[in-house]
């Protein structure tokens, strides 16, 4: 057994640290406030080959594996975890799809520009009747012509606003439940396509999130995804699988930027005249932090190192997702408990973390659908 990254993804890390630095914090607060995302990092993260990084290089992608993913949105979220999660589904569930399952054709079209951050992708399954249960999706597509006439509605789409493209579930077959589901890709220019309103949230700010509406949109069958009617879910679960332990690095990120922020908080606090460092119950509610962190990235690596050798289960997946989403929740109530009023200060990092901690319960399956689908796999 060997713990450490190798070299390669040492110089990686090295780089998108660096990147990251550079390109990304002297963004985060100006576009946290306007609560929008700073679309000239698409090109400046295509032209570094960080975005859609499993994309081979017949894509013009970097066609790096799913460690180096993790390190890249471990990085990437210790900054900012609004700009994680965009930048997450543009090169996850939005083009992952078309990679795994797409034809010759749609591959050329999309993943390309996509790489290069010319094009933004998004992905759309939730609807405002069906979110945890996936089979339950109402929108469907009609056969019409050479192609299929999309109606429905979807909400909490990442990048919904700002997409040139979006990954959409809906029924070829709403006789088949689950099995009659297919993905389409859908250009934001299409007829029939809208974005309905810009939804605010409680965290993740700068990620752009939205309600979007399919009113008889046309899809020309070519931009199905595979080539017989039904097997979406199945490609969606395949998907999925690789997301979750992306929110294994997300969460990580974040679980570290809590901790590196609460450490320097208390180095330099005093309280009572003494150093807060001095308190045992504080150095006690730092070591469960820093132990957290490493669990969770230990957890999170190990499935990626799953996921590259083709034998990552969904279970595997689930519990990187469960322990890692739900531990970032008590580093950040840690931090809040050791930094009292001063954590609540819109200045302090920490309130911002917490936010967006919060969310990470609940896209990919949320803490409970986890529960079922390890509970399940255990055979219970
Ligand atoms: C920040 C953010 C970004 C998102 N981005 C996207 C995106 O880009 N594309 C997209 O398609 N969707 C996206 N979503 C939607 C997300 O995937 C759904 O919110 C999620 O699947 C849960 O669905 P729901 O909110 O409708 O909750 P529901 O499914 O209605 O669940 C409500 C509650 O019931 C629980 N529950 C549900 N089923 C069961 C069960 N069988 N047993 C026990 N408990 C259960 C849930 O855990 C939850 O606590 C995003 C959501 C958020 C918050």
């Amino acid at each position: 057994m060997f713990f450490e990254l190798s070299e390669a993804h040492k110089e990686f890390q090295k780089r998108v640290q660096r990147i990251c630095e550079r390109e990304v914090s002297p963004l985060v607060e100006e576009y946290e406030r306007k609560k929008e995302f700073p679309l000239p990092l698409y090109r400046t993260f295509g032209a570094e080959r960080l975005l859609c990084l499993r994309c081979p290089k017949e894509y013009d992608g970097p066609g790096l594996d799913k460690v180096s993913e993790c390190v890249c949105m471990e990085e990437l979220n210790r900054i900012c975890a609004g700009i994680g999660a965009g930048f997450m589904v543009h090169g996850g569930l939005a083009t992952d799809p078309i990679l795994r399952f797409g034809s010759e054709s749609l591959k050329q079209t999309y993943l390309p520009r996509a790489v290069r951050g010319e094009k933004i992708g998004a992905f759309a399954l939730t609807e405002p009747d069906a979110g945890s249960d996936a089979a339950s999706i109402r929108t469907i597509a009609s056969k019409d012509k050479d192609g299929y006439r999309l109606n429905g509605s979807k909400t909490f789409i990442t990048n919904g606003t700002i997409c040139d493209f979006v990954t959409v579930a809906a029924y070829t077959d709403p006789g088949k439940r689950g099995i009659g589901i297919n993905l389409f890709v859908v250009n934001r220019e299409d007829e029939g396509f809208s974005v309905i309103k810009k939804l605010r949230k409680l965290g993740n700010h700068t990620s752009d999130t939205a309600e979007l509406a399919f009113d008889g949109c046309y899809v020309p069958r070519e931009r199905m995804i595979g080539e017989r009617e039904g097997g979406g879910l199945e490609q969606l679960e395949e998907t999925l699988k690789s997301g979750r332990i992306t929110y294994g690095a997300r969460s990580t990120g974040v679980g570290q930027a809590t901790f590196d922020a609460t450490l320097s908080y208390v180095k330099q606090a005093r309280r009572h005249g003494e150093p807060l460092k001095r308190s045992q119950a504080i150095r006690f509610l730092l070591a469960e932090m820093a132990t957290s962190v490493e669990v969770m990235r230990y957890t999170t690596y190990r499935g990626a190192w799953l996921f590259d050798q083709g034998i990552a289960t969904m279970k595997d997946a689930s519990m990187v997702k469960l322990f890692c989403s739900e531990s970032v929740q008590k580093i950040v109530q840690k931090a809040m408990a050791i930094q009292k009023a001063a954590g609540l200060l819109m200045e302090n990092p920490i309130q911002r973390f917490l936010r967006d901690a919060r969310l990470f319960k609940i896209p990919e399956g949320t803490s409970e659908v986890h529960h079922l689908v390890i509970a399940r796999e255990l055979g219970l």
